[in-house]
């Protein structure tokens, strides 16, 4: 179920929205590394935005609870185990 309908709904979404941003934020880096690649050096350099879109989508990786401490969380949710 989506995290805004669980929201809406008044139900428990810490899990949902775990999944939700590892999820959305994972694939930002997958498709602005591709973007890079298409690029090559021109995706590096400061000439075209590429290289910011990955560093914008890197980042997302970080804040607001790191992809490793999401998949903790998750796992935790999912399996009882406390693997932090
Ligand atoms: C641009 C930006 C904006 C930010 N804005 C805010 C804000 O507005 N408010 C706010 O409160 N904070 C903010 N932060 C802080 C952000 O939430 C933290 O950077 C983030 O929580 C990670 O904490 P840390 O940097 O201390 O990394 P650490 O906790 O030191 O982690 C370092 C690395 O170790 C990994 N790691 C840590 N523990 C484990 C573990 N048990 N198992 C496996 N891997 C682990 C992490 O995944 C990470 O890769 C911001 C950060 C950035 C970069």
């Amino acid at each position: 179920m989506a995290v805004a309908d669980l929201i809406e709904r008044g139900q428990p979404f810490a899990t949902e929205s775990s999944v939700a941003k590892l999820f959305a934020s994972e694939a930002a880096v997958k498709a602005a590394n591709s973007a890079l690649q298409v690029f090559g050096g021109y995706g590096f350099i400061d000439e075209y935005p590429v290289g910011k879109y990955v560093r914008d989508a890197r980042v997302m990786t970080l804040y607001e609870g790191t992809s490793q401490i999401q998949k903790l969380l998750v796992g935790r949710a999912l399996t009882g185990v406390n693997a932090f």
